[in-house]
Parts: structure tokens; C-alpha cells; sequence
């Protein structure tokens, strides 16, 4: 679907009124790394998908973390603004494989390798992910890895919770924590992984961003966040909270992960029911492996 007079600067939906709230996420970012949001809004995903271009301060090669959805005009848009800055996709790195976040990569590989100035010789950017079905390439993504693509430096911690398959990178130069889906810009995220793996992420992420001064979290859905170490707290006290009102609730009769979000999640929006029955259960299950 190409549109006229259509620049690569502007959102697609920029004239649809949701700019409103859509203009704070999309562009922000730090001085390496630029959020191009993606026009998926949905209870799950918020705003969108946070796509995220990371390039060092001159260099012509970049990164891309989460191309996003399979949605041509996103991934063409992102294409597009590497471009305009006269630089090129060097490699696509993949917080988790949820489609969201991965389903576009394929595509997006294809047409960066394709478009970019100088690109990697007309064939597709690598994709590196932890999980092999998502990846491009021969290259896997794991605790410890260093990124160096176009000087950058990202590292990559294995946090998972979210999903068996969740990373975070650390981008020292600014400081900055790229969490996917283990930490959001607003809410909480939804487990699909184990609950104890999920709280071990968290407080390795505390003590990470204690250690190394981290000054802002760029999530995979929503706003950036300024203030880590205090995020950070709040989504270990909720869980801690969580997990006190599933026992309450357990205590009280419910034996069901369904009993248990009817009474824990009454106040929640019904659509997102589903979603927090996988959390209880993952609750339900540590509970149970931890007595
Ligand atoms: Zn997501």
C-alpha cells in the first residue's frame, strides 16, 4: 500500500488524532538509540511495538532492535529513516520471538539488505535472536554476547520471564537498559515463562542498573522510562503484591487460575482476563514449587 507524497518521517497515522499520545513514543529515545513506533495499538501492546534504530554518532551502520509486525508501511518507514540519515541496516536483534516483535524481521531483513546505501551486498540483514526458529543467519544471540556492529557496543543479558526467549541490552555509551517485554513503559507484563525465572530478571535488572548507573529504560511498549531503579522497584513490589493476593485468594477457596483472577483481577479489564490466567497460573506453579 504506497502513498502518495508519503515521507518516511511521518507516521502513516499521523492524521488519524492519535497523535496525541503516539508523538511522545515515536522519535523518542537517547542519543544512539531513536524509537519508530509501530501502528499496532492494543490492550497487550499498548501504544504499539517500540522498534528501536541504535547507531553510534557517525557511523553508517546501525542496528535494529524489534523490526515489529508484519506490517509493510512500518518496516518500509524504519527502512526509510536509516536511510534519510544516509546510513544502512547492519543487523536486527530480537528481544523475544513474539510476533509483535519478530514477525516483521524476515521482511524487514529483506528489504534493508535490499535498500540501504551500500546495504550487505543486496542480500538480507542477519537477524540474531536467542530462540533459532526466529533467527536469520547462523548467528544466535546469548548471556554475554557483545554487540559491536558500526562501533557499537550492546550487551546482552538473558532475562527471562516474560518468555523463555526474553534479552535485554545494555547500551553503555548512554547508559540506557532496552528491556522488550520484561519491563514496559507503563503496566505490567503478562508471564508466559516461569515466575521464578521472571522475578530472578527483575532483580538482576535492579542490580545491574544499581551497579552500572543506569539512566533510562527504552521498553518495548510504551514511553521511555527516566528513572530505573525506581521502575524497577515498583514491578518487584507489584509482583510481590501479586503473588501475596493469589495466596489470599488460594487461601480463600479459589482453586482454579481462573477463581483466582476473578477475585485478584476484578478490577482489570475483561479482555486482558485470558492474559493474566497465564500469569496466575505461572503464580499458581511457583507457589507450589516453592513450598
Ligand atoms: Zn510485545
Amino acid at each position: 500500500m504506497e502513498r502518495l507524497g508519503w515521507n518516511p518521517l511521518r507516521h502513516p497515522d499521523r492524521a488519524s488524532g492519535r497523535m496525541g499520545e503516539m508523538s511522545d513514543i515515536d522519535g523518542m529515545g537517547t542519543e544512539r538509540a531513536t524509537c519508530v513506533l509501530a501502528p499496532n495499538p492494543s490492550a497487550m501492546t499498548l501504544d504499539g511495538t517500540n522498534t528501536w534504530i541504535i547507531g553510534e554518532p557517525g557511523a553508517e551502520e546501525v542496528v535494529v532492535v524489534d523490526p515489529g509486525p508484519k506490517d509493510g508501511a512500518h518496516l518500509r518507514r524504519v527502512v526509510d529513516i536509516v536511510a534519510s540519515q544516509g546510513r544502512h541496516v547492519g543487523l536486527v536483534l530480537l528481544t523475544h520471538g513474539h510476533p509483535d516483535h519478530a514477525a516483521g524481521a524476515e521482511k524487514f531483513a529483506g528489504l534493508a539488505g535490499h535498500g540501504g546505501l551500500g546495504g550487505s551486498g543486496g542480500g538480507r540483514v542477519k537477524v540474531r535472536a536467542l530462540d533459532p526458529r526466529h533467527r536469520l543467519g547462523d548467528e544466535g544471540l546469548s548471556e554475554g554476547d557483545v554487540i559491536t556492529t558500526g562501533g557499537l557496543e550492546l550487551r546482552v543479558m538473558e532475562t527471562p520471564g516474560h518468555t523463555d526467549d526474553s534479552l535485554t541490552f545494555w547500551l553503555p555509551a548512554d547508559r540506557a537498559v532496552l528491556t522488550g517485554d520484561t519491563v514496559l513503559g507503563y503496566g505490567t507484563t503478562v508471564l508466559e515463562g516461569r515466575l521464578g525465572d521472571y522475578l530472578s530478571s527483575l532483580d538482576r535488572l535492579r542490580a545491574f542498573s544499581a551497579d552500572r548507573d543506569a539512566a533510562t529504560i527504552l521498553p518495548g511498549h510504551g514511553p521511555k522510562l527516566d528513572d530505573p531503579l525506581a521502575v524497577l522497584d515498583h514491578y518487584i513490589d507489584h509482583r510481590r503484591e501479586r503473588l501475596a493476593q493469589v495466596e489470599a485468594a488460594v487461601a480463600a477457596g479459589a482453586s482454579t487460575a481462573r477463581e483466582v483472577v476473578e477475585r485478584v483481577y476484578a478490577d482489570v479489564d475483561k479482555s486482558l482476563w485470558p492474559a493474566a490466567e497465564w500469569s496466575v497460573q505461572s503464580q499458581l506453579d511457583y507457589l507450589r514449587t516453592r513450598d
